[in-house]
């Protein structure tokens, strides 16, 4: 019989992350703090992040030790099982394999736990009662809930506006584990009011949540906050996936030729394809895509720059691709991919020319979704939607160039609480929004972008 999931054994579970800043061609540029623009250091984190965050997010290990009261608790749903897409590879009858990792088997229903395990604990280890935290589609929210509960801290989440209308679900599922949800832009907030005052319709955006989240924790004692992507350490904690996917493909006998993730703030695909792309630098040939929305299109279309990671200037200035901090994107269902910025470790691999950035239209993503569902079974999250259209992609490729390639993705959560985004697509109420040039050119205004100049050729280490 063909095999169709590899599973590793509780005991094969990989013991540590791995932390692709030891592995970078190119150093990055420092994070610089927004009153001096001086590199920040850690003092100036330490109002919001517990120090053991602090010191991966600046680390140089090339792996470091999973805690046993992680490990502990990732086994409620890790190994997750690797799949083989045999019934969609029939479908569109490629000579591809296309395997891909369900990241959807965790009681949030994403990968988003891997890094709001390791968060609450070195939160819990640190002193830390309350953490506070923004969250677009809910997935985020719902995880560091679900994560606390776990740990018996309180968690305080700011939903972006448009998603907490479109998923009350998601509310429930974070009130269900303990935490509290409130719609941002709030009331409760002087960032929350700012925008209020300017827009009192605003759809909100992540960037103006994690103003309101930070404002939130440094205001109350023994409160801490916590990001769900784009920084170091959340990137470092999504590696158990690709180090478990290298042991799962190692069962079966393969190698990726293509691996595909969508990208928000770059945590799932950067946790998945890290791993990889240290192959990659010493000489593996591997075509690493990261999927963006069309209507949001940071790698795509953004520029390289040092910008905010929120909307009133609160946080570090980051180096990364970005379509300004003041930028509210289009309000599309994969609510998990409405970012401003991207992740600066997924920015510098792209600027190295290790990861390809891709966009893609809304109404393509729901029919590889309906297409995915009706072969696999499987109902993917919006977001997870953007990598199964690119794998489409790959394997229609795939056989116009008659070429049996193996294409890995990340499937990085179902979709089970995203029915009304399928019920509007399905009743043809989504349509396509490509950025008009003049509304990004708005957007991009008020940041500078770096002038690059250290930039790697691959191939050229080993
Ligand atoms: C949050 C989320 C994303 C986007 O975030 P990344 O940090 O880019 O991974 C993608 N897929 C799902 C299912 C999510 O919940």
């Amino acid at each position: 019989m063909e095999q169709k999931k590899i599973f590793l054994a509780e005991s094969e579970m990989p013991r540590q992350w791995y932390n692709i800043a030891a592995d970078l061609p190119t150093p990055m540029e420092p994070p610089l703090h927004p009153g001096t623009g001086q590199p920040v250091g850690p003092e100036d984190l330490a109002p919001i992040f517990p120090m053991p965050l602090i010191e991966q997010e600046v680390s140089q290990e090339r792996f470091i030790d999973i805690p046993e009261e992680v490990l502990k608790r990732y086994l409620i749903w890790r190994p997750t099982p690797l799949y083989r897409a045999y019934n969609l590879e029939k479908h569109l009858d490629t000579p591809a394999k296309i395997y891909f990792k369900n990241e959807g088997v965790s009681p949030a229903g994403s990968h988003k736990p891997n890094t709001a395990m390791a968060q609450a604990f070195y939160n819990k280890i640190s002193g830390t009662k309350k953490i506070t935290t923004e969250t677009g589609a809910g997935q985020w929210g719902s995880a560091l809930s679900f994560c606390c509960s776990l740990f018996g801290m309180e968690c305080k989440v700011y939903m972006v506006r448009i998603s907490y209308d479109q998923k009350p679900y998601r509310r429930v599922m974070m009130e269900t584990w303990g935490g509290t949800c409130t719609p941002s832009p709030s009331n409760e907030t002087e960032a929350g009011r700012k925008i209020l005052a300017e827009n009192p319709d605003s759809p909100g955006s992540l960037g103006i949540a994690i103003s309101e989240a930070v404002e939130a924790a440094v205001s109350e004692e023994n409160t801490k906050y916590a990001l769900g992507s784009v920084l170091n350490h959340v990137m470092l904690h999504q590696t158990i996936n690709g180090l478990e996917c290298q042991k799962q493909l190692a069962v079966v006998g393969d190698y990726p030729d293509v691996i595909i993730g969508c990208a928000g703030g770059g945590s799932n695909m950067a946790g998945n394809s890290f791993p990889f792309i240290r192959d990659k630098i010493h000489g593996k040939e591997i075509d690493i895509i990261a999927v963006e929305p069309a209507s949001c299109p940071t790698m795509t279309r953004g520029p390289f720059a040092y910008d905010f990671g929120d909307t009133v200037q609160m946080t570090p200035l980051l180096p990364m691709y970005t379509l300004g901090h003041g930028f509210v994107p289009a309000p599309i269902h994969a609510g998990g991919l409405r970012y401003h910025g991207m992740a600066p470790l997924v920015s510098q691999l792209i600027l190295d020319n290790l990861i390809r950035p891709e966009a893609i239209h809304q109404l393509e993503t729901f029919e590889a979704g309906l297409i995915f569902a009706r072969t696999e079974g499987f109902i993917s999250a919006p977001e997870a939607n953007h990598a199964v259209a690119m794998a489409i992609r790959e394997a229609i490729k795939a056989k116009e160039e008659g070429k049996e390639k193996v294409i890995l993705f990340n499937w990085s959560g179902h979709g089970l609480v995203d029915m009304a985004a399928y019920e509007a697509y399905m009743s043809g109420q989504l349509s396509d929004y490509d950025l008009p040039e003049e509304e990004m050119h708005r957007a991009v205004q008020e940041i500078a972008p770096l002038p690059r100049p250290k930039q790697y050729k691959p191939g050229t280490i080993s």
